[in-house]
């Protein structure tokens, strides 16, 4: 993937955490012949129009970072959406690349793919050994199928496509909606606010006990371009950072990059959910791949992209 920076690679997704971020990198690495399309430009859940860019375009390679994505309040308030859109968004974009040349496809998928109760830390292995998460099963389902179809292509066409499988991410283009959004970008813009009030306290959720492992946006990009370089396989990728940290260290970090002063007071009536999320990412280290952005880097460098793309446009 590496040898030639000319090959023309369609990012589908461009705009979210994740595609915006691997689109950066593969900037910086010097590819010159990027193709993107934005939601309003090409629409991925039509099969026809989907089929009519891959005849024109043509790309080499596809990473597929495209998907409706939201937390817990939006896949039990949309659960038709999450299922539907994501089935129809991966369906098209998989089978119109096998059938028009793509040479090799990564396809995107996320943790909550695997068993509400798996052991942890999380291997590939886990993958339909139990029952999912109620409250995103319709996404998880989706990306399974994903990883499935992947599979299928391979073992039926002998076509070139692989799944990884990212830990709790992080980072520019993050979603920082203080109810709906994940516990990082939460507390950075609650701390943050607090800091500009001048307030005295900041509410954070639950005990603080439970265990999270955090992965730098730019951190998976740089994965997405190994895996595309060097691996080959039928079996999905972990991409974890092996790092975790409790919600109350988290919040002491996020307090020291962005400079609150104050004092923290935890809200118990608020859910902690799953005591532990880690994923066991030793595949990919023994592939040859370790992750460089230490918390403390990736939160720093995610505030500056807070204050001047989120706080200055408001
Ligand atoms: P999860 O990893 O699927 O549980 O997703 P979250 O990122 O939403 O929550 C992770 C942990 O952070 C849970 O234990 C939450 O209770 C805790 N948490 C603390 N404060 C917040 C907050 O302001 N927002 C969110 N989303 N979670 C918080």
């Amino acid at each position: 993937f590496l040898a030639d920076k000319s090959a023309k690679v369609f990012v589908a997704g461009h705009r979210g955490l994740v595609g915006s971020a691997v689109y950066r990198k593969l900037l910086a690495l010097g590819f010159h012949n990027l193709v993107v399309r934005s939601h309003h430009e090409l629409d991925l859940t039509r099969q026809a129009d989907v089929e009519a860019f891959f005849q024109r375009e043509r790309p080499l390679f596809v990473v597929l970072a495209a998907a409706k994505v939201g937390g817990i309040h939006a896949n039990s308030t949309y659960p038709a959406d999450f299922i539907a859109v994501n089935l129809q968004i991966q369906t098209n974009v998989i089978d119109a690349a096998y059938r028009n040349g793509v040479e090799k496809l990564l396809f995107l998928g996320s943790s909550c793919i695997y068993p509400k109760f798996a052991p942890q830390p999380i291997t590939e292995e886990a993958l339909l050994t139990g029952s999912l998460e109620p409250t995103n099963e319709w996404y998880a389902i989706a990306k399974i199928a994903g990883i499935k179809m992947c599979q299928a292509y391979r073992l039926q066409y002998g076509w070139d496509a692989i799944s990884g499988m990212p830990t709790n991410l992080y980072g520019p283009n993050d979603n920082f909606h203080p109810e709906n959004s994940h516990v990082l970008p939460a507390l950075m813009r609650r701390f943050h606010e607090a800091k500009v009030a001048g307030a005295k306290e900041v509410v954070v959720w639950g005990s603080g006990s439970p265990l999270r492992e955090f992965l730098h946006v730019d951190d998976l990009a740089d994965a997405v371009v190994f895996l595309l370089d060097k691996y080959s396989g039928l079996g999905h990728v972990n991409v974890g950072s092996g790092k975790e940290v409790t919600i109350k260290e988290l919040a002491e970090i996020v307090k020291e990059a962005v400079g609150f002063e104050g004092e923290i007071v935890w809200d118990r009536t608020k859910p902690d959910g799953t005591p532990r999320k880690l994923m066991d990412s030793s595949k990919l280290a023994e592939l040859g791949w370790t992750p460089k952005i230490s918390l403390r880097e990736g939160l720093a460098d995610t505030y500056k992209w807070y204050l001047e793309n989120v706080v200055k446009q408001q």
